[in-house]
């Protein structure tokens, strides 16, 4: 099992992020501005998994994760591990769980849902369809799979 194992550089203290699904990686350091930080991030994309398939993994230094943004996480990778590490050891390690609702985020994929012109904050209810996440709008009531998502500016 060894060799399955993967060759990229350690961190000190921050975050890894894997069993991404593959592509997802990159909506992932963009859904949670990453990028902005100036922190090193190490990002391994359609890396070989030990059962043939591939994922995306993502190491972020100096940064952890809150359970309210593992959970946001679960929208797109809920597959995905959280492991956070202090002085190159793994001091937690969580799974993401799906919140019920999301508050405050996401935009509303629909153009002509209220919550785009009026100043309401917006908010989604959460359900989980096995291979998929759909979001359905608290205001225009209106569903849909959590990839077509933008964050809030
Ligand atoms: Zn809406």
């Amino acid at each position: 099992m060894a060799k399955n194992k993967l060759k990229v550089e350690a961190i000190e203290h921050g975050t890894v992020i894997d069993h991404i699904p593959a592509g997802m990686g990159v909506r992932i350091l963009k859904f949670f501005s990453l990028t902005d930080k100036n922190e090193r991030i190490t990002v391994g994309l359609n890396l070989r998994t030990s059962d043939n398939g591939s994922k995306d993994l993502i190491k972020v230094e100096n940064t952890v994760f809150t359970q309210d943004q593992a959970n946001q996480l679960a929208l797109f990778a809920s597959e995905a591990t959280i492991n956070e590490i202090r002085n190159f050891e793994v001091v937690g390690k969580f799974k993401v769980a799906l919140p019920e609702s999301i508050e405050g985020v996401l935009k509303c994929p629909n153009a002509n849902c209220i919550t785009h012109h009026e100043p309401a904050s917006t908010k989604f209810y959460v359900k989980d369809k096995g291979s998929r996440v759909d979001l359905k709008c608290h205001y225009c009531e209106k569903a849909f799979e959590s990839e077509f998502f933008d964050e809030l500016n």
